[in-house]
């Protein structure tokens, strides 16, 4: 289907045209009386129901046809994104399963009682404070959330534990980081053209590109997303320290988009030994309000305690780091890090840099250049990409950097590769992109699909201001009251997409951050890395010296090999199973 050159699609930034295998066939429900006569014809009123009308039997009344809907299954099993067995598995991804299994776990001391832990993305808290906030006084902070949503777990529920998954998400910072320097020495002495690196950390984009652009999936960082190693943690170093095996305790995560639970569902994140995976069960930020609804939880009442920045969990006597905060994007700052750790080498080697940012056309595309202020070279080219519509770009530019067959523009490259000099005195232009943090959804995952919606009339603030660093400005303007200042009225909307909102849930995003990285953290997660990699045959973590080097140190080949199996995963090209020539229309 193609549309006609009048027509304009506008105000679009999450569109892609259906392919040949989404058009569902329309069913032919009466039968024709003679070889090829159509039975019924559809008309349309004027507007938009589809009505079936006999072609012949004028008798028999026109039959009002039920809108299509396409669900999640429907998207995701058209052409082998998933095999039917996991689209299974992602229906049992519900609110209800959880309170299924919750009810079915044995008590603790039977022998196949499994210990329930949650986990909570900071966007799901995010979205949660926005939506609390929007009916209180005062805003109401992630921390509060977060405490709020402990309670609830533990009280009504009878979890054992509920984290938050920033902490993951530092491990997956820094193990990134490390791929990224492996991946530019690798790459120089072999290709200097294979680049940029892409981001790893949304479902939404790595089915995208498994699906339509296995061309692309060399360029994706291997590193597990935040969601998997809050996993690897619950299930096996946590299980270890609980002296649990993994397939004793029952994992749940809460998320803000469906493809989590696609993501949660891939084989190469369960455990064939113990026959479990790392995440049980993934539910959105709806589906935990929904069951906060339901068990008649009010998450606008305060806890004890609930802004006391005090630790409260502990791993067998190990602190285990909370809201954790990284400078960036609300979507894991994955490109911010980067340019943090190379401003961070240059100026241990006493170079000073400059980071410069221009926007191309809108926030959700956004380039970024880090050069030496002496020679004025640039040292390092990133982009923020979110949304298809500029994720389509991003495969075009890709392309074209990198000259791979397959990809759009790529053949040209090619053909015509002129490789600028590596190195000081390139200008930006000339600069091919070292990394692009991308993800599916418009405005990041603050906006996922799974997020909780506006409900009521309320005010907002116009825009979230930056500060050099990266942190949006003081917040302290936004409230729900009638008379402030830098507010614009927002009428009730359900949509996906509400901008207004959604800038909202960025600055609840931002209420609750931390000032650097505590020694608490770097403490953790040296031991994390050390239970990991150096578990049996080496000294005991007291006497062995870890400083904050060890991260980025290579370790022997066994260490090495069982840190990749932790945090770096595989991606593979997903074959159609629709023949696009068989399809008959
Ligand atoms: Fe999920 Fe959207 Fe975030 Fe991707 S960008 S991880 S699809 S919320």
């Amino acid at each position: 289907m193609t549309f006609s050159g009048a027509l304009t699609l506008s105000d679009l930034n999450d569109f892609i045209t259906p392919s040949q295998a989404c058009i569902k066939p329309v069913e032919v429900e009466v039968a024709a009386d003679e070889p090829g006569a159509a039975a019924t014809q559809i008309n349309i009123d004027s507007v938009g129901n589809y009505y079936e009308v006999p072609a012949k039997d004028a008798q028999r009344p026109a039959r009002k046809l039920k809108t299509a809907k396409i669900s999640l299954n429907d998207c995701l099993a058209c052409s082998g994104c998933i095999t039917s067995a996991e689209s299974v598995l992602i229906t049992m991804q519900s609110h209800e399963e959880v309170l299924s299994f919750l009810s079915n776990n044995p008590p603790p001391g039977s022998p196949e009682h499994r210990i329930p832990v949650l986990s909570i993305s900071p966007q799901s808290l995010a979205s949660l404070s926005a939506s609390i906030s929007s009916t209180s006084a005062q805003p109401v902070s992630m921390r509060a959330i977060l405490r709020r949503v402990q309670a609830f777990c533990r009280q009504a529920l009878g979890f054992s534990h509920a984290f938050d998954t920033t902490f993951a998400r530092h491990l997956a910072l820094l193990e990134q980081y490390r791929e990224f320097k492996e991946w530019k020495e690798e790459t120089s002495t072999r290709d200097k053209n294979k680049f940029p690196m892409l981001a790893s950390a949304c479902p939404g984009w790595i089915c995208y590109a498994e699906k339509t652009h296995a061309e692309m999936l060399p360029f994706i960082s291997k590193t597990k997303s935040p969601q998997q190693i809050m996993g690897l943690l619950v299930k096996e170093w946590m299980g270890k320290l609980w002296n649990q095996t993994p397939a004793e305790i029952y994992h749940v995560t809460v998320m803000p988009c469906y493809d989590k639970k696609l993501e949660a569902s891939r084989l190469d994140f369960y455990n064939d030994v113990y026959k479990t995976r790392h995440v049980d069960c993934v539910i959105t930020t709806g589906e935990l309000d929904l069951l906060m609804q339901e068990k008649g939880w009010d998450l606008s009442v305060k806890v004890s305690g609930e802004d006391a920045p005090d630790l409260a969990n502990t791993i067998d006597g190990i602190p285990f780091p909370e809201l954790v905060f990284h400078a960036g994007t609300s979507s894991g700052s994955y490109l911010h890090s980067i340019i943090s750790f190379i401003t961070t080498y240059q100026e241990n080697q006493g170079n000073t840099v400059r980071l410069n940012s221009k926007i191309i056309r809108s926030s959700d595309y956004e380039e970024f250049t880090l050069e030496d202020t002496v020679t004025g070279g640039v040292i390092f080219k990133g982009a923020k990409c979110y949304g298809f519509r500029n994720l389509q770009n991003v495969v075009r530019k890709v392309g074209k950097e990198s000259g791979v067959h397959g990809l759009p523009g790529g053949a040209v490259r090619a053909r015509a590769r002129k490789t600028p000099a590596e190195g000081q005195g390139r200008s930006s232009q000339d600069k091919t992109h070292d990394f692009i943090e991308v993800m599916a959804c418009p405005s990041g995952c603050v906006n996922g699909g799974g997020q909780i919606r506006p409900s009521s009339t309320r005010k907002v603030l116009e825009e979230v201001q930056l500060d050099p660093e990266g942190y949006p400005r003081q917040s302290s303007n936004i409230t729900g009251g009638d008379d402030d200042n830098n507010t614009s009225l927002v009428q009730s909307s359900a949509n996906w997409g509400d901008k207004n909102w959604i800038k909202r849930v960025e600055t609840s995003y931002w209420t609750s951050k931390n000032e650097g990285i505590d020694p608490t953290v770097r403490m953790t997660l040296l031991r994390v890395l050390h239970d990991i990699c150096l578990p049996l045959e080496s000294q005991p973590y007291s006497e062995i010296d870890i400083d904050n080097t060890f991260w980025m140190r290579k370790l022997d080949s066994k260490a090495e090999s069982r840190r990749s199996e932790f945090f770096r995963t595989s991606y593979r090209k997903v074959e159609s199973e629709v023949v696009g020539l068989a399809v008959k229309w």
